[in-house]
């Protein structure tokens, strides 16, 4: 985002998605002020990301070129989520409590043409605040979404999924990858990747 803070509320798009090695992913990030109006408006343009992205259920603010502590998830209807908080804005969260392993893949916007299998938590208790409330919220979650939360609270750490592979065998190429534009732009058919293995 660029401009003073609240003049001007434009929407992200694809373009907009900051893709390895882009530096700003392996930023530490700094804590935020809730109530801050910018940090408002950024959330606000991550949710229309997320929301406009085939599959997508988080966006961390570094996947945006901001390195500030916030992130925007959703995993409603996702076919491997028990719990499902619906849309979850967070502020500086933090995991307050974690128990179980399992192995799964993941990917990730920021690293299009790769998936991983990546140990997490099997269940969380998060704690963060709320843009434009400053409300605290805490978040008991499990199997997918504590997954999806594990994976953007470690975007603000500067961790990719790829860091927390065990071994090479673990990491995949995808066989497809439909870029988020690709039906909507025409040049995202030039800019997207077909990869066969
Ligand atoms: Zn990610």
């Amino acid at each position: 985002m660029t401009g003073p803070p609240g003049r001007e509320l434009r929407g992200l798009g694809d373009g907009d998605v900051r893709r390895l090695p882009d530096p700003v992913l392996g930023l530490r990030c700094r804590d935020v002020d809730p109530m801050d109006l910018a940090v408002f408006v950024l959330a606000e343009a991550m949710v229309g990301l997320m929301r406009s992205s085939p599959a997508c259920v988080g966006v961390a603010a570094p996947q945006v070129g901001q390195a500030w502590r916030l992130f925007v998830l959703d995993v409603t209807g996702h076919r491997k989520a028990r719990s499902q908080h619906g849309l979850v804005v967070l502020c500086n969260p933090v995991v307050i409590e974690h128990a179980g392993s399992e192995v799964a893949r993941e990917g990730c916007l920021s690293v299009p043409d790769l998936t991983g299998d990546v140990p997490r938590a099997t269940s969380v208790v998060v704690s963060g605040t709320e843009p434009g409330t400053g409300q605290t919220r805490v978040l008991e979650a499990d199997a997918f979404e504590a997954r999806a939360l594990q994976h953007e609270i470690d975007h603000l750490a500067g961790l990719l999924f790829l860091d927390r592979v065990r071994a090479p065998a673990g990491v995949h190429t995808r066989t497809r990858y439909a870029g988020p534009t690709l039906a909507a732009d025409p040049a995202g058919w030039r800019g997207a990747r077909v990869v066969e293995r």
